[in-house]
């Protein structure tokens, strides 16, 4: 099933969306790079292949093997009550995608979890590569929360594939460096993530960083209050105050860095804007 769905139908999808997502952020600058594009490109993508391996060999099969044991276990919401396919199918996409916002709120809240997320924040721009640019640890832990999502939702085994699709597509249009159409975008946020609105959680400024953890749709932060829009792209800098020093940030050091002692994080507050509902551009 993985290969029938994830590997025919996924691998050339998310390709497809990396290419034209890399031929827009080139075209349409959303942010001043203030780094090398060449050299992060090769220590995102170098960073990433760990990760990369176990996402493939690991988190899909245990997500899927989960799903097929429970169609017999008859665990999870969705075993509770009858109706259509359809209606379940989108329901456990929805709770997938809620439980993911909690895993991200985890991710920034718990110290351990943290020490890894952190190689994730510690990118010094914010484009298509920082969609890959993810630790190891992070994903081995995150196979326990979302394997324990899948039987709790009660999920099938190919809402899990197609989800796990959905949820690549969209990690890498919100991380993208792509000037959309504010307008556009403006009205796409009221439903999805969108790269104006991500560039905000990778701000150095904490209470940024603290806010916009939804990975698909939106909503979820504003259900919780977490979303902050009022921040102006070209008032952002990318990255984690702490660890500011290009030189430091190898990729020896970035496979390292969740086992060395962890820098407190220099608090600065950005004042202005009221409004946190209003998308700036
Ligand atoms: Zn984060």
């Amino acid at each position: 099933m993985i290969k029938s769905i994830f590997d025919s139908y996924g691998t050339p999808i998310l390709l497809g969306i990396f290419i034209i997502l890399f031929i827009l952020e080139t075209k349409f600058e959303l942010r001043k790079r203030t780094q090398s594009r060449l050299k992060r490109i090769i220590i995102n993508f170098i960073v990433s292949i760990p990760a990369f391996a176990l996402l493939r060999i690991l988190l899909i099969p245990a997500m899927v093997w989960l799903a097929v044991k429970n169609q017999a276990w008859h665990f999870g919401l969705n075993y509770l009550f009858t109706s259509s396919e359809w209606i379940k199918a989108c329901i456990a996409f929805l709770l997938l995608d809620y439980t993911n916002y909690i895993w991200h709120i985890l991710l920034h809240k718990l110290p351990f979890m943290w020490r890894f997320h952190l190689v994730h924040h510690t990118d010094l721009d914010l484009d298509l590569t920082t969609a890959f640019r993810f630790h190891f640890g992070e994903l081995i832990g995150s196979v326990f929360f979302r394997g324990a999502a899948v039987v709790l939702i009660g999920i099938s085994p190919s809402m899990v594939l197609i989800y796990e699709i959905v949820f690549e597509a969209a990690t890498q249009f919100h991380h993208s460096n792509t000037k959309l159409h504010f307008g556009f975008e403006k009205l796409l946020n009221k439903i999805i993530v969108t790269p104006r609105m991500h560039g905000i959680h990778h701000s150095t400024v904490k209470n940024e960083t603290d806010s916009n953890y939804s990975t698909i749709f939106s909503f979820w932060d504003r259900l919780h209050k977490t979303i902050r829009l009022n921040v102006r792209q070209n008032q952002i800098v990318t990255g984690v105050p702490s660890y500011s020093d290009e030189k430091e940030l190898t990729i020896g050091n970035l496979w390292k860095l969740p086992f060395t002692k962890i820098r407190e994080w220099k608090v600065t507050e950005r004042t202005g804007d009221k409004n946190i509902n209003q998308l700036k551009e």
